[in-house]
């Protein structure tokens, strides 16, 4: 297939919405759509993602183009199906061939935080950074590796999944830590995404509130959501520290809905120090510069194409 290699779709498949962007020279958004996701309905995710792709190439000209999709899972490299996703209806169906099956040999398919990281890598927080960690901390905690402007994904696709490691130098009160519905107890995502940092309130309080309530509790200056919040400073800066220990990056971009906590930035890089084993750390931590947006980006840029 001949396809045009100035633009190219991106096109992000969330639990709840999908979003698509048609990307140009120097990451311009030519075209730009939103719908929802059909819940619970693979057919009619499939059918919704094939028609979002071809409404959005009419919208910029109408010629075939590339197309990168950002999933919540992973794909099998051995099955070619699907994996891990929370959108559980996508698991063990073979998204990438019946995509291809309705838009031709065109589509190219990655895990929505490897979208994230790449997006980021490519133009935005971290540009021009040599190794780049990306994680998502929201309703679930992902990662994604970048070497080189390269996406790392590794022989199980799974590179960067660090949010089902167990959370590391465990403290007083942390262990066995909360099932996980992985099948494991004490992940790092049951502690740093959204609903793990709610349920860390709440075990500790008794009070239910939502990630961004304690994070405006603790902004008014409620002493227990303070302290709620400088847990999860700790925890993520352990967490964190596991990474730069690994794969030591230059720099480490946050998104997802909790990546907001302006004070992560200034605080997790102070409560990572102890951890790592380097006297000093020049690892930078940044917030995704294109925010919500990365993912969608991202996909786009599994085309690196001509830009
Ligand atoms: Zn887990």
């Amino acid at each position: 297939m001949n396809l045009n290699t100035e633009l190219r779709v991106g096109i992000d498949l969330g639990g709840t919405k999908i979003e698509g962007v048609v990307i140009g020279a120097q990451g311009r958004i030519v075209a730009q759509q939103r719908i929802a996701t059909p819940a619970g309905d693979y057919a009619a995710t499939v059918d919704a993602v094939a028609a979002l792709a071809l409404r959005l190439e009419a919208a910029a000209g109408g010629a075939a183009l590339p197309i990168g999709v950002g999933t919540p899972g992973a794909m099998s490299a051995a099955s070619g199906r699907m994996k891990n996703c929370n959108s559980t209806c996508l698991n063990g169906q073979p998204l990438l061939a019946d995509l291809e099956a309705r838009l031709g040999p065109r589509v190219r398919i990655a895990n929505d935080a490897d979208c994230m990281t790449l997006s980021e890598a490519s133009d935005g927080a971290a540009a021009g950074a040599e190794v780049v960690f990306g994680a998502i901390l929201g309703t679930g905690v992902g990662g994604g590796i970048v070497v080189r402007g390269q996406l790392l994904r590794g022989a199980n696709a799974i590179a960067g999944e660090w949010g089902h490691n167990p959370l590391p130098w465990p403290q007083p009160g942390e262990l066995p830590g909360l099932a996980c519905y992985c099948g494991r107890s004490g992940c790092i995502e049951t502690w740093v995404s959204g609903p793990g940092l709610a349920a860390d309130h709440a075990r500790v309080n008794g009070v239910a509130l939502r990630g961004e309530d304690i994070a405006a509790a603790a902004a008014a200056g409620d002493a227990a959501a303070e302290a709620t919040l400088q847990r999860y400073v700790q925890r993520l800066a352990r967490g964190l520290a596991h990474i730069i220990n690994v794969l030591d990056p230059q720099v480490i971009v946050l998104g997802g809905g909790l990546s907001r906590l302006r004070r992560l930035y200034r605080e997790v890089p102070e409560a990572w120090k102890p951890w790592i084993f380097s006297d000093e750390v020049r690892t930078r931590l940044l917030p995704a510069q294109y925010g919500d947006a990365s993912g969608v980006r991202g996909a786009a840029w599994l085309w690196p194409g001509a830009a």
